[in-house]
């Protein structure tokens, strides 16, 4: 006999474990599959262990212009290639443990192997396709194993892995994705990074702070090229400052390996080509959904451009399939997983739920410095035919950041001329991306210009900087 559960859900990252937790507050016996990693990628491989080493990146860069901060450092600062990766694993470690925590406190089952669909209302799971992956380690205690089990609902959470380029796909050893660029066994000296989205910039950032010889290669005309052009180029021109080599317009053609190096092949929009050649190289061009073996094809659920087809509330065309996070296609991001995961379960219990506005999601880069934003750019706001006033201010009139030494920063922000309302902010600099949550609860209220004129800031905090922003595309901007 089958195991029979209200909702099961197939993989444990920020959607999966997330879906399971509301799941079983909403009173729904519930189970989770996982083959590889509680947590999913996030945790693991993902959004908290590039924070730890790019926290490695920070403190080394601060220690190293001690100085500048009145500090007398003696003798040399090395960075410590072991203790910032096993600093940044054991991290990983943490949150996964955490995850299997939250399962047993929330009574949610955890089922290990690989699940596939086999019709509505049933999976079966059977041996892992992948070995436990580092920092898992073996298999968690108390969980169920391969065989068959039923669900009223089944959510497939199986999150994404790196897409490869035809001809230059990683080999993990020359050629690099994000699983082994997080854990370097040596420093390259010399590093050429493919794709200047947030996770090559992140990456790119970290290893330039490191000292090595980075070039960037990225195919549109801006890097980051979701975010505001203005941003986007002033980003660039401070990670040029530090000493990061950035073409855009410009694609890798071909790529060939040495005993110890690769040397790339680029093209510009001209149509000119040279080669680079460095020690290791970074793949940084996006995700591909796990869409596979999961049994989608035989139960009919609709797939399109490699993500799953859903509606509003993560439902699939097949009525008790949903799909929520990056499975679900773009934009691919934990707290979009999240959040979805929670609209979804509130959905199948019946509750009054607000679809997902993507217009309303933020997005964060953590390099240094970092970016952050939510809602339109300028271009899409022309685009789409407003009428715009943007207020513009930088960092080195903020009291703040003159203090801590990070006075290079701009926030912008983009109101619609006519009502007011809020359509836009980005911005670039020291900790933005902790400060843009502001913006994004005052874009969920559908905030005018005017209640955010009547916020008080405190003084002195860089948040001031957002207030500063909103007055001076109103023209009465008072610190600059
Ligand atoms: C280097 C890097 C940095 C990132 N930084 C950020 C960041 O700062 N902020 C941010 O918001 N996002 C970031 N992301 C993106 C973020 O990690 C993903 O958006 C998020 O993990 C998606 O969550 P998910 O639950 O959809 O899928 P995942 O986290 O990918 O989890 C899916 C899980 O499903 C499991 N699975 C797959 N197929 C099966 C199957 N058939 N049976 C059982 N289990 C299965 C997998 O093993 C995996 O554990 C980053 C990603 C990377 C790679």
């Amino acid at each position: 006999m089958a195991d029979n559960y209200d909702v099961i859900i197939i993989g444990s990252g920020p959607g999966g474990y997330i879906a399971a937790i509301r799941s079983a507050q909403l009173g729904f016996k519930t189970a989770i599959v996982e083959r590889e990693h509680l947590a999913g990628i996030c945790s693991n491989w993902g959004c908290i262990p590039t924070k730890a080493l790019l926290r490695s990146a920070e403190i080394f860069h601060y220690a190293e212009h001690a100085k500048s901060y009145g500090l007398k450092l003696e003798g040399t600062i090395t960075p410590d290639l072991r203790g910032i990766v096993d600093r940044s694993r054991g991290i990983a470690q943490r949150m996964n443990n955490g995850v299997g925590f939250l399962m047993k406190k929330n009574k949610v089952d955890v089922i290990w192997g690989e699940a596939k669909i086999t019709k509505p209302g049933e999976i079966v799971v059977g041996k892992s396709s992948k070995k436990p992956m580092e920092p898992q380690g073996p298999i968690p205690k108390g969980t169920k194993g391969e065989g068959t089990y039923t669900a009223k609902h089944i959510v497939i959470a199986t999150g994404a892995r790196p897409r490869a380029l035809p001809g230059i796909e990683p080999d993990g050893k020359l050629i690099w994705t994000y699983f082994e660029a997080m854990v370097p066994q040596e420093m390259p000296k010399s590093l050429l990074v493919m794709g200047s989205g947030a996770i090559g910039i992140e990456f790119a950032s970290f290893y330039r702070t490191m000292g090595v010889d980075v070039t960037v290669v990225e195919i549109m005309p801006q890097i980051m090229p979701v975010e505001d052009t203005e941003i986007s180029t002033w980003a660039k021109k401070q990670l040029e400052k530090q000493g990061m080599k950035i073409l855009l317009e410009t694609k890798v053609t071909k790529v060939e390996k040495g005993a110890n190096s690769v040397t790339a092949t680029i093209e510009g929009k001209d149509g000119k080509t040279q080669t680079i050649t460095a020690d290791r190289m970074i793949s940084a061009v996006g995700v591909q959904c796990n869409t596979e073996n999961l049994g989608l094809e035989t139960i009919g659920v609709k797939v399109d451009r490699g993500a799953v087809v859903i509606d509003e509330f993560c439902r699939t065309n097949v009525p008790g399939i949903y799909a929520i996070g990056d499975v679900a296609g773009p934009p691919m991001l934990a707290h979009k997983a999240e959040h979805e995961a929670v609209i979804c379960m509130e959905k199948i219990a019946g509750l009054h739920v607000h679809p997902m506005d993507k217009l309303k999601i933020p997005g964060c880069t953590y390099c240094s410095p970092q970016v952050a934003s939510v809602g339109l750019t300028e271009a899409k706001a022309k685009e789409q035919g407003k009428d715009i006033r943007v207020g513009r201010f930088q960092f080195v009139a903020n009291g703040k950041a003159v203090a801590l030494g990070e006075d290079q920063g701009l926030v912008k922000t983009i109101f619609d001329k006519k009502t007011g309302q809020l359509l836009g902010a980005h911005m670039v600099g020291a900790e933005v991306t902790e400060l843009i949550q502001g913006f994004v609860v005052a874009m969920n209220l559908e905030t005018t210009e005017e209640e955010l004129m009547h916020t008080i800031f405190p003084h002195p905090t860089l948040s001031e900087t957002m207030k500063e922003s909103v007055l001076d595309a109103y023209g009465r901007v008072l610190n600059a």
